[in-house]
């Protein structure tokens, strides 16, 4: 049995957030006949107000405009999991929210997302919370010599974070991130870093996509793999801890679990997001259902889709003025481009990006 109610086609979800993941999302809702609000600070002409029925720009604390929002909607989910979970508890008062508050506040803070995948039983680096140079001094001292620090809260694309080794000293490092809470990460040295998409109804179904390879350059993704080539087992046990994690959240959405894989072929969880991921775009192209049509379902109560991959697949994002080539890329036979519609392409910014399908080999 559901936990939600069933929406039909023609029903509207609110959306927090308006980035691309928000547009995207929208544009599947759209497919299967769900419009699509978003509620976001700076959502004038946004990726995702672009392609929605309606948008309310105001502040995640604006209280009145919240409580607008939640009842002129159907069902409410997000694009961002740093949405306060102040927000959502305010909009559960009127609507469903899904992801939930408890998810989020796992989500967005990694001492927290850290203690509960390790409270599972699964492996992450060895980590230690830090609050003042001296402590990731102590615990740079304890895990050894090459660490990562990261802020706890809000960090993406590698900002708010600091490599310690021999040549940085922890409180350079400690300085640098400008932060009053840290995470301290023993460096794995992994043979590859990989992501599993798992998407869960109101009825515990859950589906999962095969677990990808991520490359990143300047702290950015770069390029998805789908499927990562690695061995059999590892792509099991990939799957296996993101499912499990799924369930013990009780997500109803999508999860993104990004993992490393050691040498040995076993898996360490870096981080979780609960929402569509960059890493799981080339199932717009390659799967019977994407990750987005996924998280519509699930939040609308409907069956999860198929994960049936139609076709091996690499997604290379297109950053700043990567997008500058979008002639080039119409103009390959086979590319699947898909902008996002910002104006302005800032170094950094995440433009677009295009899919490239080959023969299924596994
Ligand atoms: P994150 O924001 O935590 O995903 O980190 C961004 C990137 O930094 C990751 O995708 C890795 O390439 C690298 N990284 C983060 N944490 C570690 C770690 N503990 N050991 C080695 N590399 C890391």
């Amino acid at each position: 049995m559901s936990r939600i109610p069933t929406l039909a086609p023609g029903a509207t979800i609110g959306m927090l957030g308006a980035g691309q993941l928000g547009r995207m999302t929208a544009l599947a809702a759209a497919q299967l006949g769900y419009k699509t609000h978003v509620y976001a600070p700076d959502a004038a002409d946004s990726p995702a107000a672009q392609v929605s029925a309606a948008a309310t720009i105001a502040g995640w604390d604006d209280l009145d405009a919240l409580e607008r929002f939640a009842r002129s909607v159907d069902a409410v989910t997000l694009e961002w999991e740093n949405v306060p979970v102040a927000t959502v508890e305010h909009l559960r008062r009127f609507a469903t929210v899904n992801p939930g508050p408890n998810v989020l506040a796992v989500a967005q803070d990694r001492v927290a997302e850290k203690s509960f995948v390790n409270g599972l039983g699964i492996g992450t680096a060895p980590w230690r919370a830090a609050h003042s140079a001296a402590e990731v001094a102590a615990a740079v001292a304890e895990i050894g010599p090459r660490c990562v620090l990261k802020s706890t809260r809000l960090g993406y694309d590698g900002k708010g974070q600091a490599r310690i080794d021999a040549t940085v000293d922890p409180a350079q490092a400690w300085e640098s991130i400008k932060t009053s809470a840290a995470i301290v990460e023993g460096f794995v040295t992994f043979a590859c870093e990989v992501s599993v998409i798992v998407a869960r109804g109101g009825d515990g179904a859950m589906v999962a996509y095969p677990a990808v390879e991520n490359r990143h350059k300047d702290g950015i993704l770069d390029v998805t793999i789908a499927p990562a080539k690695i061995a059999p087992a590892t792509l099991a046990e990939a799957e296996r801890v993101a499912r499990r994690i799924a369930e013990a959240l009780d997500l109803i959405g999508v999860l993104a679990v990004e993992l490393f894989v050691t040498p040995d072929g076993g898996v360490l969880v870096n981080e979780m997001a609960p929402r569509p991921h960059n890493s799981g775009h080339w199932t717009m192209d390659a799967c019977a259902s994407s990750q987005f049509e996924q998280l519509v379902r699930a939040v609308c109560g409907l069956p999860l889709g198929s994960v049936e991959r139609v076709a091996d697949a690499e997604m290379t994002n297109l950053i700043g003025d990567d997008v500058l080539q979008w002639p080039a890329l119409l103009a390959e036979p086979g590319a699947r481009l898909h902008l996002y519609g910002k104006a302005e392409a800032r170094p950094g910014r995440k433009m677009g990006h295009v899919t490239r399908l080959f023969p299924k080999t596994s």
